[in-house]
């Protein structure tokens, strides 16, 4: 039976705008994918990211190719198949939004949800931290702060503030006065050597869970001389956008106590799962993350977080228009959907 691919454009408008260390975001432009098999619809998306220099014109062009198209015909079952036959792409963000609609077709056609067919126990999910942005309204800023601490234990404030870090320390401070949640750092990228090593030891004295992408993620050098001079105490440094896809892993061994995987850098499911072993043997710690997502990719991404130590699987809660329904929050504990597949559903308008 042929399959016809569909490729439709799925605006995201965010609840409040969202500021990190690249600029501040509003709404977003990703691209649904629809694997349409006779009265079977599979579903994948792709994040349309712009600071990782995405465009829907590249995914779109992927997507339309005879090779897809090729790869997308074999026998729901062949999975492997399926995904081997998918040609190479310089976007991972083409690649993981087939990979989620092929594991998508695959465990409907299985009648199982993918947690299911992995074998793995849905108790095991982390609860999800919530990611608070950077804001220069200081009482905005806090108020959002005591409120998701209400229902989140884990927050992740985001840092690497073009003021400095003393900026970002002194607002993390701030943090720490008006909630008992826990609390975890994202620089972006946005601190230098010397910054990382003035406010990661201060960080530790705070008590942070941990610490992720505290340098630009090309300077491997950085993180090596970093770690040298932090108290052996300090947190966890995870590894964020200095991991892509599973090549990246083996470089940053013994540099990053963990990664985050998200599926739209490293191409989909597969892709992670690799990650999520070799990352294992290296001792590393493994985080599930998102990008600016529908409940289509963060349901996917859900499925692996029984694997993981911590989930950032918060996206969907930030968006103001997702169509979708898939997994579901109950306080911070994300509730993995019991139907086939990824279990996703569309909502229906109230
Ligand atoms: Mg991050």
């Amino acid at each position: 039976m042929t399959t016809t691919l569909e490729v439709e454009p799925l605006s995201l408008t965010l609840r409040t705008p969202f500021t990190l260390s690249y600029g501040t975001t509003t709404a977003r432009e990703n691209l649904l994918i629809r694997l349409r098999t006779g009265d079977q619809v599979a579903l994948g998306e792709a994040a349309i990211v712009p600071y990782y220099h995405e465009t829907a014109g590249r995914v779109t062009a992927y997507v339309a190719s005879p090779a897809v198209q090729g790869a997308v015909n074999h026998d729901p079952l062949h999975l492997e198949d399926a995904l081997n036959a998918l040609p190479p792409t310089p976007s991972s963000f083409a690649r993981a939004a087939l990979d989620i609609a092929l594991h998508d077709r695959w465990g409907a056609a299985l009648g199982e949800p993918l947690w299911r067919l992995w074998g793995l126990n849905p108790a095991r999910c982390p609860a999800t931290s919530y990611t608070i942005a950077m804001d220069d309204d200081e009482a905005a800023y806090l108020e959002r702060v005591r409120a998701a601490g209400q229902r989140f234990s884990l927050l992740k404030l985001k840092a690497g503030s073009p003021a400095g870090w003393e900026r970002d320390w002194q607002r993390i401070q701030a943090a720490r006065q008006v909630t008992d949640a826990a609390l975890c750092v994202d620089a972006n990228n946005g601190w230098d050597r010397a910054a990382a090593q003035a406010i990661i030891p201060r960080l530790s004295e705070l008590g942070v869970v941990f610490v992720e992408q505290p340098l630009p993620r090309g300077d491997l050098d950085g993180w090596r001389e970093v770690r040298r001079v932090l108290p052996a105490d300090h947190p966890p440094l995870i590894a964020d956008e200095a991991v892509q896809g599973v090549e990246s892993v083996a470089p940053l061994a013994g540099l990053a106590d963990g990664i985050n995987i998200k599926l739209a850098k490293c191409g989909g499911l597969r892709p992670a799962r690799d990650m999520i072993a070799l990352a294992r043997a290296f001792g590393m710690q493994i985080m599930i993350g998102c990008m600016v997502e529908s409940s289509v990719a963060v349901t996917a991404a859900a499925h692996l977080a029984p694997l993981a130590d911590y989930a950032d699987l918060d996206a969907n809660l930030l968006i103001a228009n997702d169509p979708f329904a898939g997994v579901l929050l109950e306080g911070d504990q994300l509730i993995l959907p019991d139907r086939p597949g990824l279990g996703v559903t569309a909502r229906v308008a109230a």
